[in-house]
């Protein structure tokens, strides 16, 4: 057995970025920034009032309440025709652009309108400056907005719309096959013969593969033949940028999978330290211009879940332009509501619980007993990771390390 670390440094390595390509704005949200960002322009790009109110100088209203002259009128996008001169101020909208002569604006909540809005009475002064955005006082034009290896949000693309960049450099989401092995499954909805199981993984890791940032590709259920197998994959490397494979890992299986990967890809068979998920198949299948990542992960439901969470989304989100600190999920510090027991055999464990926020303000975990590989249902009421590190286990109350794949 190795350790997972070991592990997940022979996968890593050898998954690398895909290269950078011109991504619209449209196109953006969700992909991993290729090279910094730069603002062409500044934002605001004119000084406008942060109000609705009256654009005065602040020197004629020091002795507020005091009355002015109403001499016009300016909205949100209309070009200003007056100057304010002593004595004078000018309706504003939010956002218009300053009339000039002003220093401030006075809101309408501090003034009462006269004569039929031809004159007005400020209540309150206002100081230079108030009430008023600056141009540039968001964004500078010529500096930089966001750096590589970040990934844009929807805020961000708020942004960059605000400073007209319409194109980006990004890496494009990695495409990934998935296909499920194994004589045994069906999901055609029919009664199931004896012996048959429903599929659930590739459900399961299409959506697995979306939650890390790329786009998933269904290859289907493929029967334990040898050509039939080696056919789907020779596809999927032809048309994807990695292949997730469930089933035929582990030690005991039926030889096919295992048969085909070692004769047309360079594999890597590994039993990792780790309970559950502990085979793991790693290797590359080159359609002869590119070196295509497959990830062999065990059938056992849990295991391929918790195998995905470790080793495949660090992995997929790394091709996916993500630096270390993002392509792995934090671990978080947690209190363990009840003993946890286990037997020293060598493997850390991560058992799956439910963590939430405790009233004493720390994140505390809850642990079912429904801990076996094949208990799906148990796992998806879960959203942590527990790290129980080989020895006794954790007693009621310890701190321990937990990875949140869902909100607590
Ligand atoms: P394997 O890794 O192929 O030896 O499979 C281990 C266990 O997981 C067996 O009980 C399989 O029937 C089950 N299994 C394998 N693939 C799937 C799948 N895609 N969906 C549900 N169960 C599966
Ligand atoms: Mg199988």
């Amino acid at each position: 057995m190795i350790p997972l670390e070991d592990a997940r440094q022979r996968v890593l390595s050898r998954c690398v970025r895909l290269a950078p390509t011109l991504v619209g704005v449209d196109d953006v949200y969700g992909l991993v920034l290729a090279a910094e960002v730069r603002s062409p322009e500044n934002v605001p790009p004119f000084d406008n009032t942060a109000v609705d109110g009256y654009a005065v100088r602040s020197e004629d209203v020091v002795s507020a309440p005091i009355v002015l002259r109403v001499i016009g009128e300016i909205a949100a996008g209309a070009a200003p025709d007056v100057v304010v001169e002593a004595g004078t101020a000018v309706r504003i909208m939010t956002g218009a652009p300053l009339p000039e002569g002003c220093d401030a604006i006075v809101m309408v909540e501090d003034t009462e309108r006269l004569k039929d809005g031809s004159e007005v009475k400020v209540v309150t002064a206002v100081s230079s400056g108030a009430g008023i955005r600056r141009a540039g006082s968001d964004i500078t034009a010529g500096h930089e907005l966001f750096s590589a290896g970040v990934e844009v949000t929807a805020a961000m693309t708020g942004v960059l719309s605000s400073c007209n960049v319409r194109t980006v450099s990004a890496h494009p989401r990695p495409k990934v096959a998935v296909l499920s092995t194994g004589d045994e499954l069906v999901d055609d909805g029919g009664p199931l013969r004896i012996g048959q199981i429903r599929e659930s993984n590739r459900m399961m890791l299409l959506r697995l593969v979306t939650e890390a940032g790329c786009t998933p590709v269904d290859y289907g259920i493929i029967r334990d033949d040898e050509s039939t197998l080696e056919h789907a994959l020779r596809d999927a490397a032809s048309q994807c940028d990695a292949i997730v494979t469930s089933g035929g890992v582990s030690m005991g299986d039926y030889d096919v999978v295992k048969m085909v990967l070692s004769r047309i890809a360079d594999m890597q068979w590994m039993q990792i330290a780790m309970k559950p998920a502990k085979p793991f198949a790693f290797g590359e299948l080159s359609d002869g211009v590119r070196r295509v990542p497959i990830f062999g992960l065990p059938g056992n439901p849990v295991s391929s879940f918790v195998s995905f969470e470790l080793i495949a989304r660090p992995a997929l989100r790394t091709m996916a332009g993500h630096p270390t600190t993002t392509a792995f999920r934090s671990y978080a510090t947690v209190v363990v509501d009840s003993d946890v027991r286990r037997k020293v055999d060598g493997k850390v464990h991560f058992d799956r619980v439910f963590a939430y926020w405790h009233d004493d303000g720390r994140l505390h975990v809850r642990r079912g007993d429904d801990q076996a590989s094949h208990q799906l249902s148990a796992s998806a009421r879960t959203n942590a990771l527990l790290e129980v590190p080989d020895g006794e286990g954790l007693s009621a109350g310890a701190s321990a390390r937990a990875l949140l794949f869902g909100p607590a």
